[in-house]
């Protein structure tokens, strides 16, 4: 059995206003061996660019409410006042059985339900370096109108507050930098006294402790 097998898994909790470039360092975290994605389910409808499955399940409303009046999710919220998401409990069920941590990218409000459920989560949050920066960022996505980017700095604002919310916090300046950072967060929570492996728990037992 290896040693990830041989424990809980761990949850890591990534968030971030838009344009902070999380889901570039969350891809970042999953380079780490022992990691994978929690799929979210939502009721946006999917981009050009992303294919079902990959990083969202995409459902109708009806579908959503199903599964949250049973239970299903982990977290769920509405955000930018708009469309549904959540984190399937199944996907902590999967890192179980396959003995792997769980990374969710998810936004605030969810991140302070999963802190209430799973207070050993480990909450990390990412900063844009500047909200010049993350302006400019948002401009040269080219996706949103003058409108939408007006709302999102302004969402961010709000987000950025909740700051305290978190474990770590990470500034994303230089994309390598940020990685590295991120990955060392990954590698080091699992020696988290909180999250005691069940090796270190039998060797602890031999020493009478
Ligand atoms: P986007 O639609 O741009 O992919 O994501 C919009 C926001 O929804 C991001 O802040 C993202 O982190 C958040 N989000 C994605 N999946 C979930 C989820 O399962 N739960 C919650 N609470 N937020 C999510």
């Amino acid at each position: 059995m290896t040693i990830a097998a041989a424990r809980q898994p761990l949850v890591f909790i990534v968030s971030g206003p838009s344009g902070s470039g999380k889901s570039t360092l969350v891809a970042k975290m999953l380079e780490v061996p022992g990691t994978m994605l929690s799929i979210s389910s939502t009721t946006r409808p999917p981009r050009a660019t992303e294919s079902p499955g990959k990083w969202y399940d995409f459902i109708s409303e009806e579908e959503f409410d199903r599964r949250a009046s049973q239970g299903e999710f982990l977290e769920y919220a509405r955000v930018f006042g708009k469309h549904w998401y959540g984190t399937p409990r199944r996907s902590l069920e999967e890192a179980r059985c396959k003995g792997l941590d769980l990374v969710l990218e998810i936004d605030v409000q969810g991140a302070e339900q999963v802190k209430k459920e799973l207070p050993n989560a480990v909450a990390i949050f990412i900063l844009p370096p500047a909200r010049d920066e993350l302006e400019r960022r948002l401009r040269a996505r080219g996706q949103d109108s003058e409108d939408a980017i007006k709302r999102r700095l302004d969402r961010a604002g709000q987000e950025i507050q909740r700051y305290t919310e978190y474990d770590f916090l990470v500034v994303n300046d230089d994309v390598e930098r940020a990685g590295r950072e991120v990955q060392a967060i990954t590698v080091a929570a699992r020696c988290l006294r909180s999250c005691l492996s069940e090796r270190a728990r039998k060797i602890l037992e031999s020493f009478g402790g």
